[in-house]
């Protein structure tokens, strides 16, 4: 049975002191036992990337820039490999985690660029003879803290910018599948990264504490669901630090009667069911503006129905188990509450065996103020909330807690423009069911998806992984004029 261990200052670290179980969740059998991080420890792994970082924060723009091309590279050669590790312990198909290393992968290209997004101004002459310029310099050492359900994306989120930008790291995975950690690390080494910049604490809440309380960790990212990600904005701008904590979300999709419906449920379903709905960017609610409710309720169980799930490296599988059996049980408990008209029940006709499946599910006529519209689910359960109008559709989604994404269907321009303009959520999607904006854009949500500044990734990760330094500069020259005492003023 495998142990994950941490790795700090460039090589494999820890005893097993304190495990965790890691499960595959296709067959229910427990695969391996993860470390989990005491305070020392902890400390062990800020102090290598407090070591490490005078040097890498002087290593010129474009020598960190060739290790990030050099781990870009290497990443795109193992992508199998990590992407396997991902299926073993989370649970989604292959071409699903295939697909989360590549857009992980984007965000390491953009940092590619760090020489040119490092620029800052310079103004000549802001008095007579004095010049200004803008730098923006490297944090120290910072931390991110992932959730479970994209164990190479989220973390490449927010590492490939921070190191590009001098920065060096402390990665805390989820422990429910932490290997693709490891493995990332052994790839920076090969991309020559120094030891100490890229470290990794497995653990739990006592690594995460601790994280937020040391005094030389300058910023913490965080990613995961929104109580957890309330508390460590709280906990570590209370102390002193820098913190983007994005939380959960529950994503609507608003569709006008004249939307393509054979588009829309295409749409749905691909959007609801992908990764077993286990994304913070899934659909997990239709609201079908009057008279096209039963027309498209029709075509999504249509499609659903037709869903294949089944372990994550088989290749005929669409669909895989859920990340944990408690998981799957909170999920499957949003179908006993009797919310809404079940029209394909997920409980039925699932593989054999103990993994933790739950089958797409589909809840048509779910009440607007029903627990399962409101609250974050995170499983496979599209529901439809029946609305009459646009007006009532918006509403629902701008009252809701969160703001993390949302799409319209229409073939009208005006209204789509309307909506982008009108809805109180980060990010839109027109006739787009998963709008995750690419690497050079900024990811982020709004409300309780979301607490602190700033997106992540794109020009405001670079923002949030540096602090802005403004130097005003005069070299001696004949028109030195003396001791003034008023307030300093353009000549
Ligand atoms: P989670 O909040 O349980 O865990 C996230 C991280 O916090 C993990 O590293 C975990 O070890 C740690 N953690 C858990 N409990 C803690 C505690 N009590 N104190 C301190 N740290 C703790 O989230 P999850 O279940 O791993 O991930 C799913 C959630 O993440 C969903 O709510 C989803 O919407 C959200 N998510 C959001 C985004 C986004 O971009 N907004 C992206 C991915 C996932």
């Amino acid at each position: 049975m495998k142990h994950v261990t941490h790795w700090i200052d460039g090589a494999p670290a820890g005893t097993p002191e304190r495990t965790a179980p890691i499960f595959n969740p296709a067959t229910g059998a427990e695969s391996g036992r993860v470390f989990l991080a005491d305070v020392a420890q902890v400390d062990e792994a800020v102090a290598a990337a407090a070591r490490a970082f005078p040097a890498w924060r002087d290593a010129s723009l474009v020598k960190r820039a060739q290790v990030l091309f050099r781990f870009r590279e290497l990443l795109a050669a193992h992508k199998d490999e990590i992407a396997a590790l991902i299926s073993a312990e989370h649970g989604k198909v292959h071409s699903d985690a295939l697909g989360e290393v590549s857009r992980g992968q984007e965000v390491v290209e953009f940092a590619c660029g760090i020489p040119h997004l490092l620029k800052g101004g310079f103004s000549e002459n802001v008095s007579t003879n004095v010049d200004s310029f803008s730098i923006r310099q490297p944090l120290g050492v910072v931390a991110g803290i992932t959730p479970f359900n994209f164990p190479a994306m989220v973390p490449m989120w927010m590492f490939p910018v921070a190191l590009a930008c001098g920065n060096t790291f402390v990665l805390k995975p989820s422990e429910k599948d932490p290997s693709a950690s490891l493995l990332i690390a052994d790839l920076w080494q090969r991309a020559g990264l120094p030891d100490g910049v890229f470290n990794v604490v497995q653990g739990d809440k006592v690594a995460v504490d601790r994280l937020l309380s040391h005094p030389d960790v300058k910023a913490v990212s965080f990613v995961g669901s929104t109580p957890i990600a309330r508390y460590v904005y709280e906990t570590g701008t209370a102390h002193g630090k820098r913190v983007q904590a994005l939380g959960g979300a529950k994503n609507h999709m608003l569709v006008l009667p004249d939307a393509d419906l054979d588009l829309v449920a295409d749409s749905a379903v691909s959007a609801g069911f992908g990764s077993a709905g286990e994304r913070c960017m899934a659909i997990s609610v239709v609201l079908a503006v009057d008279p096209i409710g039963d027309q498209l309720v029709e075509k999504i169980a249509e499609r659903t129905r037709a869903i294949k799930i089944g372990p994550g490296d088989d290749p005929a599988s669409e669909m895989g188990a859920l990340v944990t059996r408690e998981h799957r049980d909170k999920v499957a408990s949003y179908l006993d509450l009797g919310e809404g008209k079940l029209v394909v029940d997920g409980r039925e006709n699932l593989p054999d065996g103990d993994g933790f499946w739950l089958g797409p599910t589909v809840l048509d006529h779910v009440p607007a103020n029903s627990r399962v519209h409101r609250e974050e689910i995170f499983g496979p359960v599209l529901s439809i909330v029946r609305v009459s109008s646009y007006e009532e559709g918006l509403n629902l989604i701008n009252t809701g807690e969160y703001g993390n994404g949302t799409a319209i269907f229409t073939n009208d321009g005006g209204a789509a423009r309307r909506f982008q303009n009108e809805v109180e959520v980060g990010m839109v999607g027109v006739n787009v069911p998963i709008p995750v904006p690419m690497a050079f854009y900024s990811f982020g949500g709004w409300k309780s998806s979301l607490f602190g500044d700033t997106h992540v990734h794109g020009v405001e990760g670079v923002h949030f992984y540096t602090r802005g330094k403004v130097i005003t500069s005069r070299w001696l020259d004949p028109s030195h004029g003396g001791v003034n005492l008023g307030f300093p003023t353009n000549r």
